[in-house]
């Protein structure tokens, strides 16, 4: 090939990426796109942000909205087929008298209506399916927690045709081996269930527990950190008194200890990859977009969607006294059970004063 034909091609390779990646004006005159659609998702995002979340925080509507992004989409399986769900399709809200009565959906009605409400009214002229609704909702919200990750978001998912079956979201009562089979049939490794539990660094519960409803479960609910990794780490209590299915002692008062989130941080498996988050805020903000961008388009088809992750706002780093892992008051590293043998536990600093109880998360 002559070299002068080369330097056309290259320069039209150039031309053709520059075209795809040139952002236009949007219509508000305020905002610029690279794709015309995501411009109506703007005004969506504010409403969104106002309505849903107290004008941009990390509070309990953040999180119950994480968890349903998480609920609508593992209805899905690659042995089962249509039969098993569609996956991220908005069938938890399209389908939400049938899907709501699934146990491991209890507890969800209230943020499926206040996320309804917003569908319909916040949304102006330009209108995107409950399931398109969901995972934005989800990526915005999470993007209000210093040190997450901004979350890929794709437009285009199609209205949902049927709720998904019971029995497809892990319980906290379930072994690692039955929750490690379920998502390996929706088409995720043991090593991408510990980072989605990533998530698990923004919540608490609700409904497993209702004496102590709202605890989280970790010490820090309002920050995308890695304090979840190490808590869950602490040694339990040998007393065991008031626990309810599912649940397991955590030695921090206030904070909630799921069976299931134990069970997978000590187990052969995932033990390594688990400790590997501690101390490691890059490591597992990256390890959870990466395993949410796989989640929030489970059953559907890329090929048919538009990237609009530029709507997601970017979220905050960790303020400096979060950026590292540390032990609340009164813990040290005498009082770890680590269970990867192939690298040494970090040597981290213990937080300061009294020793306090983790303080509940409650609807603003
Ligand atoms: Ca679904
Ligand atoms: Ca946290």
């Amino acid at each position: 090939m002559p070299l002068g034909s080369l330097v056309v091609i290259t320069a039209l390779v150039c031309a053709t990426s520059a075209a795809l990646t040139r952002r236009a004006p949007c219509p508000d005159g305020v905002h610029t796109a690279t794709h015309p659609a995501c411009c109506a998702l703007f005004p969506l995002v504010d409403g969104i942000q106002q309505t849903l979340f107290d004008g941009g925080e990390c509070g309990d509507e953040v999180h119950e909205s994480l968890r349903l992004t998480f609920h609508d989409a593992i209805g899905f399986s690659h042995s089962r087929g249509r039969s098993g769900g569609g996956g991220a399709d908005g069938s938890i809200m399209t389908f939400a008298d049938i899907e709501t009565q699934y146990p491991a959906n209890g507890g969800l009605d209230d943020i499926i209506h206040m996320q309804e409400r917003c569908l319909s009214q916040c949304s102006g002229d330009g209108s995107i399916s409950a399931g398109d609704f969901i995972q934005l909702a989800g990526a915005v919200g999470v993007s209000n927690c210093p040190g997450a990750p901004r979350l890929q978001f794709l437009l285009g998912r199609p209205n949902a045709t049927a709720p998904a079956p019971d029995n497809m979201v892990p319980a906290p009562f379930d072994s690692a081996d039955v929750i490690f089979a379920r998502f390996a049939d929706a088409g995720f490794n043991p090593d991408e269930v510990v980072a989605l539990l990533a998530s698990h660094s923004i919540a608490a519960s609700k409904i497993i527990n209702p004496s102590i409803a709202g605890a989280p479960f970790d010490s820090t609910p309002e920050l995308f950190d890695t304090q979840f990794f190490l808590e869950q780490l602490l040694r339990p209590p040998t007393h065991e008194a008031g626990l309810q299915r599912g649940q397991t002692d955590s030695p921090i008062e206030g904070e909630m200890r799921l069976m299931s989130d134990y069970l997978i941080s000590r187990d052969s498996r995932t033990s390594c990859t688990w400790q590997s988050f501690v101390n490691n805020q890059a490591r597992m903000a990256n390890a959870f977009r990466n395993a949410m961008a796989k989640l929030a388009v489970l059953g559907q088809d890329t090929s048919q969607m538009i990237d609009c992750s530029e709507v997601i706002p970017e979220p905050k780093p960790l303020p400096i006294e979060h950026s590292q892992s540390v032990y609340p008051a009164g813990f040290s590293n005498a009082d770890v059970e680590p269970l990867c043998a192939a690298t040494p536990f970090p040597t981290l600093s213990t937080l300061p004063g009294p020793i306090t109880p983790v303080p509940p998360v409650l609807p603003s």
